[in-house]
């Protein structure tokens, strides 16, 4: 019997922002276990069961481990030869035909955890000349994005509470036990919210449904689906009505505060009452306790996000933060800076920057992405760049798209979808070649681009991890496929022959399947960037197996690291004011609409968007289905019980599925967890699942969409609720063979 050696390997988990240090046993080249590092600098040995089980989820015997080419509903094992040189000729004939923008990417959150996946997916799009990229983004969190490069000149600008010192944190649309926080890397959230309470801080939670968040402590408000916006205009009168603006700090690092205070003036308290359902007299008093606590902040994630008027309610969110002066302070929220100044250098090299509008609708791209909710109109409206083919990297869009059901529609009519996954999803289901890849622990990395050109991070530090295992197939990294990809199109990475032939011969050509193809060196080019930013290379990194703390946050932003034309945080952006321009129809709509049902999305510890429903530890019975819960209240007054079956119906589509009673939501607010509905995909554990997918319940196209951030309205979405034949035990609502 060969023994195989038995090694202790540190890394960090890349499923979600916390990036928790890991320490993975192996027994050759098969992981034995997978255990929080309580050495950790920064996460000192928090984790959660996604990231301690997430070998499991790679040794699925469904693991895509060769090409596959799929003719009709036959899947067949190919060469990665074959696959290139057929992928190739099409990219060619397609781009030759009709158009550059006939081919399209859609990048997904996995691919964004990566530091060199996404720069070469967008080096394969540039060299095509095409400019019909998509991303995940517009499902969750493009509209901060959106307000940041309106309001700071950067995309990636992004303030976050200082959660060490803050002295009142009102979290608004976010669950963090549950989902973590987002555009900030901080572990153990129950600890720092507790902490802020225990030092007399205080803690306030907005959301329309009492979070496993705000059960840890501090005060919770209810508030209506969908009108937060409200909900800060009335927040932002009410300081001005105060006098709690830093009149003179606004002077010198502001402008645009007349035409902000003109429409937040607009909207007391007691107006928006009659939409938000937040009492005026609490919420005065929480402006008081934000007014008076040596540094403080408003803090939203999807809940806002998602919702309606997104971006308008964001960049509500953030002057409140700036003109109370709690914007680039201690105890208030804090702009970092990454492993360089990456505001400063996308502005002088034109980084993000560009806004260009599409061909179906003319809607604005956001971080050089067009949003999802468009995709489907790209593919189906005729014309000369009509997406004829689709690389979809890193996601499921089928899933988590909305209008999804519209969306497979479209896919059915694409000449050429080419899916780069691990796993064979929905999305991977009808491609018409399936690329195998490898999963995080088999690649080296650093943390993704927020901590580390950004340093959204409660701690900042850095760190570098080796792959942990090699893949049993050929599987393959996303940067050396595009880059292969490229050569079989006859293109060149970035458009630049010099990159495409230096990476080529910098390359290790690796043996797949008979054939060599080029594996880019990923530690070498991660070095590069490393020493390019000035910071010690990788194998030095990597002599701080738990992480190398990095200098501490300053309060420098606004003095020094602005990058608008005239170096001022611009509070009234020109789109934001004209998008403001039809609050009024907006609020109306609010009021006609206070008596029928809002669907909101929830979340489960154990289920990441629409990842980790392949294991059969965590969609065991009875978490084999997502529910649709309701307070009892409404449940009565509907004449339902727990477990009925009952009919979701928005304005797009129907499903069907089991209620539950939870008492936490307020009323006529029902909510179903999102990334269900597997039973078109290979994960043999996933289809088996009952749940259904809460996103075909979301419009799609271009007036169903966000114009300042191309955002999708996911959350807050008006349906009907009904009571359904049969029970939850009868497999047939479910869509189950
Ligand atoms: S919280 Fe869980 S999923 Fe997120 S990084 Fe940590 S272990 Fe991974």
């Amino acid at each position: 019997m060969i023994q195989h050696e038995i090694r202790v390997q540190h890394t960090f988990c890349r499923i979600c922002e916390v990036l928790c240090g890991l320490e993975i046993t192996t027994e050759g080249n098969e992981i034995i276990s997978v255990t929080p590092d309580r050495r950790h600098i920064a996460t000192k040995g928090f984790a959660c069961p996604k990231g301690l089980k997430q070998h499991h989820l790679y040794s699925s015997p469904d693991r895509i481990k060769y090409p596959m080419k799929r003719e009709g509903s036959e899947w067949s094992r190919i060469s990665w030869k074959q696959a290139l040189e057929e992928i190739g000729s099409k990219v060619r004939r397609i781009r030759d035909d009709f158009h550059p923008n006939a081919i399209g990417m859609y990048v997904g959150t996995a691919a964004g955890f990566s530091v060199l996946h996404p720069v070469f997916a967008q080096g394969f799009m540039t060299a095509i000349g095409s400019a019909n990229m998509f991303s995940s983004s517009t499902q969750d969190c493009s509209n901060k994005f959106a307000v940041a490069s309106e309001m700071y000149g950067f995309p990636f600008t992004q303030p976050f509470p200082d959660l060490q010192r803050i002295a009142c944190l009102i979290i608004v649309g976010a669950n963090p036990m549950i989902s973590k926080w987002s555009f900030l890397q901080v572990p153990n959230p129950k600890e720092k919210l507790q902490s802020i309470v225990e030092r007399g801080g205080k803690l306030y939670h907005i959301d329309p449904r009492k979070t496993e968040t705000a059960k840890i402590g501090g005060e919770h408000l209810f508030i209506r689906p969908g009108t937060d916006l409200f909900f800060y205009l009335s927040f932002l009168n009410e300081v001005i009505k105060r006098d709690g603006v830093k009149k003179a700090h606004v002077a010198r690092y502001m402008t645009g505060f007349e035409a902000l205070a003109a429409i937040a003036m607009e909207w007391p308290a007691e107006k928006t009452a009659q939409v938000t359902g937040i009492e005026p007299a609490r919420l005065k008093i929480m402006v008081s306790d934000y007014l008076s606590a040596n540094g403080a902040a408003l803090y939203c994630s999807t809940g806002v996000n998602m919702g309606s008027h997104g971006s308008l309610a964001f960049w509500i969110q953030e002057c409140i933060n700036a003109v109370t002066g709690n914007l680039d302070r201690f105890g208030g929220t804090l702009v970092s800076k990454g492993i360089i100044d990456f505001p400063k250098f996308g502005k002088k090299n034109n980084l993000l920057t560009r806004t260009v509008l599409s061909r179906v609708g003319n809607c604005r791209s956001v971080n050089d992405a067009f949003p999802g909710g468009i995709l489907a109109d790209e593919i189906l409206t005729p014309g000369k760049e009509k997406i004829r083919a689709l690389f979809v990297t890193g996601g499921n869009p089928l899933i988590t798209m909305p209008d999804s059901g519209r969306l497979r529609d479209a896919f059915k009519e694409l000449d050429l979808l080419v899916a780069l996954d691990i796993l064979p999803t929905e999305t991977v289901s009808m491609a018409h070649y399936a690329l195998p890849c490898t999963t995080p622990l088999e690649r080296p990395d650093l943390p993704f681009i927020f901590p580390l050109m950004l340093g959204l991070q409660g701690q900042p530090y850095l760190q570098a991890t080796r792959a942990i295992v090699q893949p049993d197939g050929e599987q393959r990294d996303e940067a050396s496929i595009y880059l292969d990809l490229c050569r079989h199109s006859g293109i060149d990475l970035f458009g630049s022959g010099f990159a495409q032939h230096l990476l080529q011969w910098f390359s290790k050509n690796r043996n797949y399947g008979g054939c060599k193809h080029p594996e880019i060196p990923q530690e070498g080019m991660l070095n590069l960037l490393l020493r390019v930013c000035g910071q010690s290379g990788f194998t030095t990194l990597l002599k701080y197996p738990q992480g190398r703390l990095r200098p501490p946050h300053k309060e420098n932003f606004l003095a020094k690291r602005m990058v608008t034309t005239d170096k001022k945080v611009n509070l009234a952006p020109g789109i934001l004011i004209e998008a403001s321009g039809s609050l009024e129809q907006h609020f109306q709509k609010e009021v006609a609409d206070a008596n029928r049902f809002k669907l909101i999305t929830k979340r489960a510890v154990k289920t990441h968007n629409s990842w980790t429903h392949n294991f059969k530890e965590f969609v065991r019975e009875p978490d084999h289905t997502n529910y649709l819960y309701m307070s009892s209240t409404d449940a009565f007054d509907l004449g339902l019980c727990d477990g009925d079956l009952v009919d979701v119906t928005s304005e797009t589509a129907a499903v069907r599925l089991p209620m539950q009673i939870c008492d936490d939501l307020g009323p006529k607010t029902v909510a179903l967890p999102h990334g269900w509905g597997h039973q078109h995909s290979g994960l043999k554990v996933a289809r088996r699942t009952k749940g259904v997918n809460v996103n075909i319940l979301a419009a799609s196209g271009p007036s169903k969409i966000d114009r300042v951030s191309g955002m999708a309205l996911l959350t807050g979405i008006l349906v009907n609720i009904t009571k359904a034949d049969g029970s939850q035990d009868d497999h047939s609502w479910s869509g189950l063979p």
